[in-house]
């Protein structure tokens, strides 16, 4: 099993946070590892992770077999492992999201396994094991019932390799977000394991030896929030009875905030953040791009209730919709700011292969038309974005785009935040120990923050005074102030790096020479009424 490396640029491998710890990249394959504990015990498995260790010659001579597949910004590294293997006649199985979104990409490979692979991988198995070597495999769509899934095989991973461990608990979300790949691959009924099933990968976890930070990779954590507050009680004993072994993270929706009392269960099984997707200031554009769990509220009083029940947010906001009818830069920068949110995901907005953005831009005639491959040498909507015909001007979006990154990563304004999260962030009954093998209690000795400080490339004065402000506030927010600021070695000078790579595209646009690119022609692409059909075997 090979995981394809990601770009190298991109805002999601905090490799300067990384290295601080010693770490190599901060999340595991848990697709892959999930596909190995399906296979029959009689295969052997080796798992090699592009992004954290060299592909041997040796381990393709190994192989019988190798696995791949990943997401669009993996799609240049698994084009080409699938062509090295081919050329040395080892046959390559793909699967994945990527794959699955945009199959045609991937007909190099003598395998392509497209959806969720528990219900089909038995079949690809014996035909496999009776001499088949070329072929496609289609699962129903939103039909997998995860309660079978087994215990990924979390054996096959380094675990030192990793700023952080993943799990899974539900597939799919309710909600309808226009531009979210995650509904058409994973249905809008989340599917949840048992209580059972996520004890055992928690036990695994915890027999292997593995302490630290979990992160569950749900989509939306609270898509099913019945299912969710039943098992956060089993949780919370578990970890209790366990002497708190991990600290977690998710993903969930803004409407987290509404719940009181989920909050305090989530709190209380040992969650410290929680990504959301904010994506835009502007209530129409937020009712236009269909996530209207973000409107009717104060999103700054949303963030800052959860922040009063102890976890810090990173969160996800998107430039370049079709409904921004002027500068979005300004209230954008202010939501963030008022929301005290340090760490911002502000990326372009991006028409994913397989959502509904991308079927109305196909509709409308405005897609470019290479843009459902991974464009060379780009790691992430930031540098890759707007890939389609704008109705705002290209150049505006860009400005503004531009504008926001400025501010936001600013070393005094992005102190400015951390400063005012400590004053909201409600530490009160967490541990303050970290268990023994965590790697983050490095981060927890002062020589550690005097070493994270001077490798910050500027506004070192400045830290200090958010840190020692921080510490006489709120000395319980420490941790996470530290992890931020750990972050912030990271998408600091990531944010220099996407602003000058758009800096050119805006030279070029304000010069004549930017050439858009050629659009596909309009088509007539319907809605999914139901679900897709089996195809097996085609
Ligand atoms: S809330 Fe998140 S996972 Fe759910 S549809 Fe919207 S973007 Fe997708």
């Amino acid at each position: 099993m090979i995981y394809p490396r990601f770009m190298a640029d991109s805002f999601w491998n905090f490799s300067e946070a990384c290295e601080l710890v010693g770490a190599r990249y901060p999340a595991i394959p848990l697709g892959l590892i999930t596909v190995a504990a399906l296979l029959p015990k009689s295969w052997n498995v080796r798992l090699v992770n592009r992004n954290t260790e060299e592909l041997a010659e040796s381990d393709l001579d190994w192989a019988d077999m190798v696995m791949t597949g990943g997401m669009l910004f993996q799609q240049a590294d698994s084009l080409e492992l699938i062509d090295m293997c081919r050329a040395r006649g080892l046959p390559v199985v793909v699967g994945g999201p990527d794959a699955t979104s945009s199959p045609h990409r991937y007909e190099s490979a003598n395998f392509r396994i497209l959806g969720e692979v528990e219900d089909i991988i038995g079949q690809f198995i014996a035909d496999w094991e009776q001499g088949t070597r070329e072929g496609t495999y289609v699962a129903p769509k939103f039909q997998v019932d995860v309660t079978k899934t087994p215990v990924p095989r979390f054996d096959l991973l380094k675990f030192e390799q990793y700023l952080y461990i993943g799990v899974q608990f539900s597939r799919g979300c309710p909600f309808t977000c226009e531009f979210c790949d995650i509904i058409e691959l994973y249905g809008r009924s989340p599917r949840t394991k048992t209580h059972d099933q996520m004890l055992a990968e928690l036990e695994a976890l915890y027999q292997l030896g593995y302490r630290g930070h979990v992160d569950f990779v749900d989509d939306n954590l609270i898509g099913n929030k019945k299912a969710i507050k039943a098992f956060l009680p089993v949780l919370e004993n578990w970890i209790a009875q366990h002497d708190y072994p991990f600290e977690f993270t998710t993903e969930a929706s803004l409407n987290l905030a509404d719940d009181g009392e989920l909050l305090a269960m989530l709190k209380r099984s040992n969650f410290f953040a929680i990504f959301v997707g904010i994506e835009s200031p502007d209530t129409e554009t937020l009712i236009a791009m269909r996530k209207k769990q973000n409107t009717r509220r104060s999103i700054p009083e949303s963030v800052h209730k959860i922040y009063h029940a102890g976890m810090f947010v990173t969160a996800g906001f998107i430039v370049g919709f079709d409904s921004e009818r002027g500068s979005v830069a300004e209230p954008m920068v202010e939501l963030i700011e008022e929301s005290a949110i340090p760490i911002a995901m502000v990326g372009l907005l991006y028409a994913l292969p397989n959502t509904q953005l991308t079927r109305r831009l196909a509709r409308e005639g405005r897609l470019h038309v290479d843009h459902d491959s991974a464009p060379a040498g780009k790691g992430d909507q930031c540098t890759a974005g707007v890939n389609y015909e704008t109705k705002r001007s290209r150049l505006e979006i860009l400005r503004d785009y531009r504008k926001i990154l400025e501010r936001i990563y600013d070393p005094d304004a992005f102190c400015g935040r951390l400063e005012r999260l400590a004053g909201m962030l409600d530490c009160s009954g967490r541990r303050k120990e970290l268990p023994e093998g965590d790697i983050r209690r490095r981060l927890s000795t002062i020589n550690m923050v005097h070493e994270l400080l001077s490798r910050l490339p500027e506004g070192r004065e400045r830290f200090w005074k958010a840190f020692t402000t921080c510490m006489s506030k709120n000395p319980q927010s420490v941790r996470a102030i530290v992890t931020l600021m750990a972050f912030y070695l990271h998408v600091g000078p990531y944010s220099r790096y996407v602003m000058k790579q758009i800096d050119r595209q805006i030279e070029d646009l304000e010069a004549g020479r930017f050439v858009a690119p050629k659009l596909l022609p309009a088509v007539a692409v319907p809605e999914p009424t139901a679900p897709v059909p089996v195809a097996v075997n085609a």
